[in-house]
């Protein structure tokens, strides 16, 4: 499989180099050339495969030879032993034809894992191939953090640096990152706020001496890889329910899960509808109602992993929507950059609308919806959750095919709204259980360039 950008003046790779790459040279994101079709009878023969098994021929042909069969087999497969439940991604019916989808039985409790897990272990295997290693850097608020540092630890090419802002995380969340016993993860404790650890992280990158003699890379949603990865619950979920077709509703906020819909739909699977669920940071939801995509300021919700303006993989679905014209592509983000919005051409924004709708859920109703599936099930989820089950029962049509919303945290992980909304405080799992009496390790830095490149330096592997 070939990749080309979204905005067309960077050079085609293939799989391992796009993996590396991460962002395009150009600015763009990399998509493949052409979708992969699978026939009815294709998917037929999926069915009642285990999950790392149905994950390793979904994926196969993106992958394409980079990776011999077995290789890839066992490295997908690896990627999920860690995980809580059988089934990995289990679907749980919470009313009828309505079900929700788990996607936190990962190490971190949250979705990221799915796609994290199965990118590290690719990382490890192209570089220790080529006998090169990479130092991760990044900057977290506390709720991703964690999940890239389960992906890198113990990967012999790898070493990363997690900067998150002193004080200014969960206890929970700072312990998931810094109680980690691994020789290659470095927590670093920021005297400052997120904004600030974004920055330095960002100086980092733009610090070419430093960038290249640490060969930085980054393991954010804007890599393919985990678009690729997330592809497959979608899968799992359809032939699950008997390969009829599903309305999926997706808590939205960089687009790479629900784009991971739109590529499954794309690839043949029987998708019906995508519910773009948004909380009250709803530039998406604005988008597809009226075509304009304008910033406006983030508001810090309950739900804060989809407290964004800026959803960069939606340039992917735009890529598609414009005929894979990168130039009509890169005057939208020039626009963007320069104006702060752009607007959807109409022909656009109607294609769209054939396969997905959005809508918008605030904090009350976040709440509200917590509660409602407590008292109607007994079953507590967490309130990114929640967004999508209110947009999907909003959006609900008579006769429409059965409701899917996907589940993208542990209700442990945002245990105040939960509790909130239903009295009761959620229980961490049990391999979490004992984590509040972990050992922590990390150390304290000042907010600057220097002593942070300084503690980098020393600290890396050479
Ligand atoms: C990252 C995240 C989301 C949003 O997913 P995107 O792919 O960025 O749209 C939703 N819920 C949780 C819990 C997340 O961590």
């Amino acid at each position: 499989m070939r990749y080309v950008s979204t905005r067309g003046e960077a050079p085609v790779l293939n799989f391992e180099e796009v993996l590396l790459a991460g962002l395009a040279r150009d600015g763009g994101l990399y998509v493949p050339a052409e979708w992969p079709h699978f026939a009815p009878k294709d998917w037929e023969a999926l069915a009642g495969l285990d999950y790392p098994a149905l994950a390793a021929r979904v994926m196969r042909p993106f992958v394409g030879d980079v990776l011999g069969e077995d290789e890839f087999t066992a490295l997908v497969a690896e990627a999920y032993a860690g995980f809580d439940h059988a089934a990995i991604t289990p679907l749980r019916e919470i009313a009828a034809n309505e079900w929700i989808l788990d996607l936190f039985h990962g190490p971190t409790l949250a979705f990221k894992d799915v796609a994290l897990q199965l990118l590290g272990r690719l990382f490890d295997a192209v570089l220790a191939r080529r006998g090169e290693r990479v130092t991760i850097v990044g900057a977290t608020s506390g709720d991703t953090g964690s999940a890239a540092i389960e992906a890198c630890r113990d990967r012999a090419a790898v070493t990363i640096f997690m900067l998150h802002p002193k004080g200014r995380t969960s206890d929970v969340q700072r312990r998931q990152m810094t109680t980690v016993q691994a020789d290659n993860v470095f927590n670093i404790a920021i005297e400052g706020t997120f904004d600030d650890c974004q920055g330095l992280v960002k100086a980092m990158f733009n610090d070419l001496a430093f960038r290249d003699a640490l060969r930085l890379s980054a393991v954010n949603s804007i890599n393919w890889a985990r678009v690729m990865a997330q592809i497959v619950y979608y899968v799992h979920a359809v032939l699950a329910l008997g390969g009829r077709p599903l309305v999926f509703s997706v808590p939205t906020g960089n687009f790479g899960d629900v784009f991971a819909g739109y590529v499954a739909a794309q690839m043949g699977l029987p998708i019906a509808r995508l519910i773009v669920a948004t909380n009250v940071n709803d530039i998406l939801a604005r988008t597809f109602a009226t075509g304009g995509h304008t910033l406006g300021a983030v508001q810090p919700t309950m739900s804060p992993s989809m407290d964004i303006q800026i959803s960069s993989n939606f340039e992917r679905l735009l890529f598609d929507l414009y005929g894979r014209d990168g130039g009509a592509v890169r005057g939208l983000m020039a626009g963007l950059e320069a104006s702060g919005g752009f607007h959807l051409g109409e022909q656009q924004r109607r294609a769209a609308a054939a396969l997905f709708t959005s809508h918008r859920v605030d904090e009350d109703q976040t709440l509200a919806t917590i509660g409602a599936v407590y008292r109607q099930t007994g079953a507590l989820i967490d309130p990114h959750t929640a967004v999508g089950v209110a947009a999907g029962r909003a959006c609900r049509q008579p006769g429409d095919a059965p409701l899917v919303s996907l589940a993208t945290a542990h209700p442990a992980k945002f245990p105040a709204a939960v509790e909130q909304a239903t009295g009761i405080a959620p229980r961490l799992p049990a391999r979490l259980a004992d984590l509040m009496s972990r050992k922590e390790r990390y150390v304290t830095l000042p907010r600057d360039l220097g002593a942070v490149q300084d503690y980098i330096r020393q600290k890396a592997a050479p």
